[in-house]
């Protein structure tokens, strides 16, 4: 295997060849880290991919005081890797262990999307460290493995643990990875009341993913996500006002559009619930395949009394989604 496909060194960005840290030879494996702020790089350009590992740089030197960046390596979503302290090198990554792996730092926070020339990123710098000259041993670890952090987050410590990122480089399953959907309704969102026996679709406000397949684009009703997609997970509401008893159901549905109006072409099982005293809380479980042109949406009705008026207060959906 020759050098990453997409290797930037230290000296391209301007920065001194050879790191002022000191020597070491980490033998042991590669540590993948995560940067744990969410920058939508996977979103845009990868320039700014580059300005941000020079603004990584300059946090570690000259607010902690650090010799230099504290990894190795930074693998971004675009495929690049790009050199931080380099081959043989003592870091200030992962303490007890930096002087005897290597580290690579995912340009990821926990909500982006871990692109497929990411992971291939990783592949490719884990098979060039593997081979003479530095030889290192093909183990691939979390930092939370060496120290109590959530660093990865659990989508990057998944594929650490699963064998995804110790698989030869150039086999990239097409759309092996999911996109993570998190989308809430908050205290601040609008608030749906409910008439009996007429379903309402629930107002989202609130968009934590960054894919492209998920809450953007429909104006005045966000959907969940747009097709084409297969997705599973959960979507939770909680709702205030519905008397002890009353029965409710909630359900997803696909939403086209007609003309200039999104309308409802398919329907999933509606999930039954009661009313209880103080709030209602119900989670619907979904997944299934949402084809082009379609989106996902959420509606609840009740069949209390036209004096009731159940109201939808909150809400969340977290999915995976694979884009097809
Ligand atoms: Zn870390
Ligand atoms: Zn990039």
């Amino acid at each position: 295997m020759p050098r990453p496909s997409r290797l930037v060194w230290r000296s391209d960005l301007g920065w001194q060849p050879n790191s002022p840290a000191s020597s070491s030879d980490p033998k042991n494996g590669l540590v993948i880290h995560y940067d744990s702020a969410d920058q939508n790089l996977a979103n845009r350009a990868h320039a700014d991919c580059v300005a941000y590992w020079n603004r990584t740089r300059d946090f570690h030197v000259n607010g902690n005081g650090w010799a230099d960046i504290g990894y190795s390596w930074f693998c971004c979503s675009h495929g690049h890797v790009i050199e931080g302290r380099g081959l043989f090198k003592t870091q200030a990554a992962q303490r007890g262990a930096n002087s005897t792996h290597y580290s690579a730092t995912l340009a990821l926070g926990p909500n982006d999307p871990i692109t497929d020339a990411q992971i291939e990123a990783v592949r490719e710098l884990r098979a060039w460290l593997m081979e003479p000259e530095t030889s290192i041993a093909g183990d691939v670890f979390g930092h939370r493995d060496f120290n109590s952090t959530s660093c990865p987050g659990d989508a990057a410590y998944r594929l650490v643990r699963d064998g995804t990122f110790a698989q030869p480089p150039g086999n990239i399953k097409e759309n092996d990875v999911p996109t993570y959907v998190s989308v809430d309704k908050t205290d601040g969102s609008r608030r749906e009341e409910l008439a009996p026996h007429q379903w309402q679709q629930v107002y989202f406000d609130s968009n934590n993913s960054s894919g492209a397949a998920d809450h953007h684009g429909d104006g005045d009703w966000p959907s969940l996500l747009r097709g084409p997609a297969d997705y599973t997970g959960d979507v939770s509401l909680r709702l205030s006002d519905v008397p002890p008893g009353t029965e409710c159901q909630a359900r997803v549905v696909e939403v086209a559009k007609q003309d200039d109006d999104w309308v409802v072409v398919e329907r999933g099982y509606p999930v039954e619930f009661t009313g209880s005293n103080g709030d209602t809380f119900v989670t619907i479980p979904a997944s299934g395949y949402v084809a082009t042109d379609r989106r996902l949406r959420v509606e609840v009705t009740h069949f209390g009394s036209e004096e009731s008026t159940p109201t939808v207060v909150g809400g969340k959906v977290r999915f995976q989604l694979w884009e097809r």
